[in-house]
């Protein structure tokens, strides 16, 4: 180890001066592992010790350490842990900074490792946080007795200042990465378990959906024979009371009613099962509205509502559609525009091109229309707003087929409605 003598080198500098410029010089772009190792390559090099370690403290009582980097006669060696007691290392918890010029062997016997190294002499110093806290230590150990000199002490201080910036750096970075993988984690098992919701939520709605459409299945045999019988009964019978007669219309329209429903709700299965067959032909717009129109022409009556159709495209205007279900979307549209229409009033259905490729079809009520917040709803299967209320009949799921049935022929349709103002309905198709 240098003596005081030895602090000027050949050319006259200072030793521990150019020491800590080229340990800044070459630890500039260096972090971690790669920092410390070079850190007691030049530590050991300025103090011409044999070993130089740089320990972190690990535990504190008793007091352990583990070497982040250890330089051991010329070249780095394996890293090491250990318990400070019985140890030159010890007193550096205790009482700071120590320095031991010689006979480190026979001061600390009970330390067999200073007889393998063959050292005699012993310098230590804490590395102590920005907080005051000491994080570890950095010592050297030499084969030669070591005069004390202040100049040394004070620059192995430096030393350990600078071990102990990059030490706590390296700590708020563990620190960092490990709370990173926690988020992670974190994250990882949120989706996971979003995942396994949104499959059981999945894997429950398949199964209500199949459930719905064979029950409604199995509804539709008896409904389709209480209104056949009703229907023999009514036209092959002359010997019943106007009062038998009216009972056999009312089980024929509610008869129907109930068909509706049935078909209605074994649509909506069948679109949600993926079994919904769609029969793509070339459809004329106009035809199928005015076909429609037709279909709900006494429910407009009953009401003393006008429907007309305007149409600002060509009359032979075409889509690629499947003609039932088009004129399905459309009489569900306009049976609602009526439903929800004023008495006396009129409903328009028109018909107009947007921009080159596509038709745009809207129905246009001046009824109780929707406030802004509903609009969304009104798609969902069984949503009703308060038609309920209002003794509206109907059973919510008109729209939602609606909806699912333009979708599943690649259209799109939306509804801009203001509250007790009316609303207009659309639907978007691709022409042709
Ligand atoms: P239903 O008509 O059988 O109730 P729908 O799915 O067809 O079911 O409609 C859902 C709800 O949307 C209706 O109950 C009503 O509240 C609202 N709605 C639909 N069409 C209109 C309309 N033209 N004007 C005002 N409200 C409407």
């Amino acid at each position: 180890m240098l003596d005081p003598d030895k602090e000027k080198m050949e050319d006259g500098r200072d030793t521990y001066v150019h020491g800590l410029e080229s340990l800044v010089a070459s630890t500039m772009p260096l972090v971690g592992e790669e920092f410390f190792a070079e850190f007691v390559r030049r530590l050991a090099e300025t103090y011409g010790a044999q070993f130089a370690i740089v320990n972190e403290l690990i535990e504190s009582d008793p007091v352990a350490v583990r070497s982040l980097a250890f330089w051991q006669n010329g070249q780095l060696g394996e890293n090491i842990e250990y318990k400070v007691k019985t140890t030159p290392c010890e007193s550096v918890y205790s009482d700071g900074q120590k320095y031991y010029p010689a006979n480190i062997q026979s001061l600390f016997p009970d330390d067999e490792d200073l007889v393998h190294m063959g050292v005699h002499s012993y310098f230590g110093a804490p590395m102590i946080s920005n907080s005051g806290e000491v994080i570890g230590h950095i010592c050297i150990l030499g084969e030669q007795s070591l005069a004390e000199s202040e100049k040394a002490k004070s620059y192995f201080n430096i030393f350990a200042a600078r071990a102990a910036a990059e030490l706590e750096r390296l700590k708020l970075e563990r620190e960092i990465i490990h709370h990173r993988d926690k988020l992670k984690e974190l994250v990882d098992e949120k989706m996971a378990s979003l995942r396994h919701a949104k499959e059981s939520a999945e894997a429950a709605n398949q199964v209500k959906t199949e459930f719905l459409a064979r029950m409604t299945f199995e509804l539709k045999i008896p409904a389709n024979s209480i209104l056949g019988y009703a229907e023999l009964l009514k036209e092959g019978n002359d010997s019943m009371s106007a009062e038998q007669q009216g009972f056999v219309d009312n089980i024929i329209s509610a008869g129907w009613l109930l068909d509706n429903i049935i078909n209605d709700v074994l649509d909506i299965s069948l679109v949600e099962t993926g079994e919904l067959f769609i029969n793509h032909t070339r459809c004329r717009v106009t035809e199928c509205v005015n076909e429609s129109i037709k279909m709900i022409e006494c429910q407009a009556k009953e009401k003393s509502i006008r429907v007309v159709c305007l149409y600002d495209t060509d009359a032979d205007a075409c889509i690629v559609a499947d003609k039932k279900r088009l004129k399905q979307i459309f009489t569900n549209l306009l049976s609602n525009a009526v439903k929800f229409n004023r008495d006396n009033s009129v409903v328009k259905v028109k018909i107009t091109p947007v921009g080159k490729n596509k038709i745009r079809i809207s129905i246009i009520d001046r009824g109780i229309g929707i406030a802004e917040e509903d609009q969304h709803k009104i798609f969902e299967k069984f949503e009703r707003l308060d038609a309920e209320e209002r003794w509206i009949g109907g059973t919510g799921i008109g729209l939602a087929i609606t909806k699912r049935l333009v979708e599943h022929m690649g259209g799109c349709i939306g509804v801009d409605s203001v509250l007790g103002e009316g609303s207009t309905f659309w639907v978007e198709f691709a022409s042709t």
